[in-house]
């Protein structure tokens, strides 16, 4: 079934709670955290003497049962859900990854977000294992990348040291979880481009990507982890550290689609900025209609804000399937063939002789919103207006999101009325950068939007360095890089 959105790569979630059940209260917070990724999940507990990881391909409630996490005892956790962004989906790529140390201690890890100079770490891995007369390295994430340089200079010095010297060296957006037998710690990159939050149980510490998380097992949010900030968590209480200055550039997309509507970014409510992007929207591309529809779910706050700017009334014209999204089983061609009515069915008594808007939250290769109008026209509306809480998506992101590639994204070298015609609608609206900035209420400066406007916040190395399945390349080609491999036009393919 091809998912014609944007796909975050991943959730993570960290527990620090002597006589609660860890395993159970990070499982319940990876189910808030599963829109972030489904690919995977895991979860790492320590009981004090050893860290045990169970994780395996497939939804949190497909991995996870009843007996499983009565069987991982312990007073901390990590437990991540994975899309993967870099490396393959196979069961050694799902997260937590673990090493064990020179002196028998282990440590498990959980990243979200996606480096931009894995090849240099993987040099120094190499460097590091051959030093050591190593096995030999077998990881194809960056994050395991993380996990192997940290096992191995952990032992000398400790784990919190390891990682206050690493993580300066380390570039591009990483919100990470990790542990070991003793500690919880947590860390998020000097941007902060993927969000990290701290909160606090009656017994206990919680981090997790998004305060929905926080919400879920009942902890109340303290504050978020600053760019720039190492958090350990143990006997001793909460230090904080510094391991770079801070250079905030969150990423606008978050408030676009990628986190729930429940979560707070920077203080901000998502929901209530998707529906200011809506009524932005309104003012800026007006139209005479009769109904405004969202296409449900990520677009319904934002169809609200715009019939609210725009007064024309506000009602559900499509009905959302709502777990086929989820399903592992494979559609066979002539199910493919249905397409978008495999996800969306309208509701023809509303939708008949009407001039709809209908409002969706981002456009990446256009094929959701072709079917759409289409199915909207057969099914009786006598105009389609498409209106678009974010700005054309133009170039691709390197710090952890797989949108398609640049010649696929339909705005990538067409105008707004080419992307009209292509997707056959009446007439198209795309909020305006600076409208969406102005939603999400955080200065401009504060904000990555590379993917709307090209101008990447951590500079890239060259193209060639750059791909999803880079250090499976690496290992095919004993540790070199193949020339030309990874062109623009084929960085981040799923
Ligand atoms: S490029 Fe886009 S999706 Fe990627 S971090 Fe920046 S704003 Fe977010």
């Amino acid at each position: 079934m091809t998912d014609d959105k944007p796909r975050e790569e991943c959730g993570v979630f960290g527990v620090w709670a002597p006589g609660e059940e860890v395993a159970k209260l990070t499982y319940f917070g990876l189910f808030a955290l599963q829109h972030r990724g489904q690919e995977a999940a895991g979860i790492a507990v320590s009981d004090g003497r050893q860290v045990v990881v169970f994780k395996d391909l497939g939804l949190v409630s497909q991995v996870f049962d009843e007996q499983t996490l009565t069987s991982l005892r312990g007073h901390l956790a990590v437990g991540h859900t994975r899309y993967s962004t870099t490396g393959a989906t196979t069961w050694e790529n799902a997260q937590p990854t673990f090493r064990t140390t020179a002196t028998g201690s282990g440590l498990a890890l959980g990243h979200n977000g996606n480096l931009v100079n894995t090849a240099e770490l993987h040099d120094e891995v190499r460097e590091l294992t051959a030093r050591h007369n190593g096995t030999g390295f077998t990881a194809t994430t960056d994050s395991d990348l993380i996990t192997e340089l940290l096992a191995a200079t952990s032992a000398d010095i400790g784990l919190e040291e390891a990682a206050t010297r690493l993580l300066p060296r380390v570039r591009g957006a990483f919100s990470l979880t990790f542990c070991d037998e003793q500690t919880l710690y947590a860390a998020r990159d000097p941007h902060g481009v993927r969000p990290l939050v701290l909160g606090r149980l009656e017994r206990g510490w919680v981090v997790a990507s998004e305060t929905a998380a926080l919400d879920i097992v009942g902890a109340s949010f303290v504050r978020e982890v600053e760019p720039g900030e190492l958090l350990a968590i143990d006997e001793n209480g909460l230090r904080s550290s510094r391991f770079a200055a801070p250079e905030p550039k969150g990423c606008i997309f978050e408030y676009v689609y990628l986190a729930r509507p429940d979560t707070h970014i920077a203080g901000r409510s998502v929901h209530a900025t998707r529906v200011a992007i809506g009524r932005q929207l309104a003012e800026e591309f007006p139209v005479e209609a009769d109904l405004v529809i969202p296409v449900p779910e990520s677009g319904t706050p934002a169809a609200i804000g715009f019939a609210q700017g725009s007064g024309i009334p506000y009602g559900q014209g499509l009905v959302k399937n709502a777990y086929v999204g989820r399903t592992f089983i494979q559609p066979s061609q002539t199910i493919r063939q249905l397409g978008i009515r495999l996800k969306l069915n309208p509701l023809r008594d509303v939708i008949r002789g009407k001039r709809l808007v209908v409002v969706d939250d981002s456009i990446v290769r256009g094929n959701t919103q072709r079917a759409l109008v289409r199915m909207l026209r057969e099914a009786g509306a006598l105009e389609v207006h498409v209106r678009i809480g974010s700005p054309p998506v133009r170039w691709p992101c390197f710090y952890g999101i797989d949108f398609a590639s640049r010649a696929e994204l339909v705005a990538g070298d067409l105008d707004m009325d080419g992307v009209r015609r292509s997707i056959g609608a009446d007439s198209l609206g795309y909020v305006s950068l600076d409208g969406l900035v102005q939603a999400s209420e955080q200065p401009a400066s504060r904000l990555c939007a590379a993917c709307f406007d090209g101008n990447y916040p951590i500079p890239l190395p060259d193209d060639a360095q750059l791909g999803k399945h880079l250090l499976e390349e690496i290992i095919a080609n004993d540790g070199k890089l193949t020339a030309g491999y990874g062109a623009a036009g084929a960085l981040n393919q799923p």
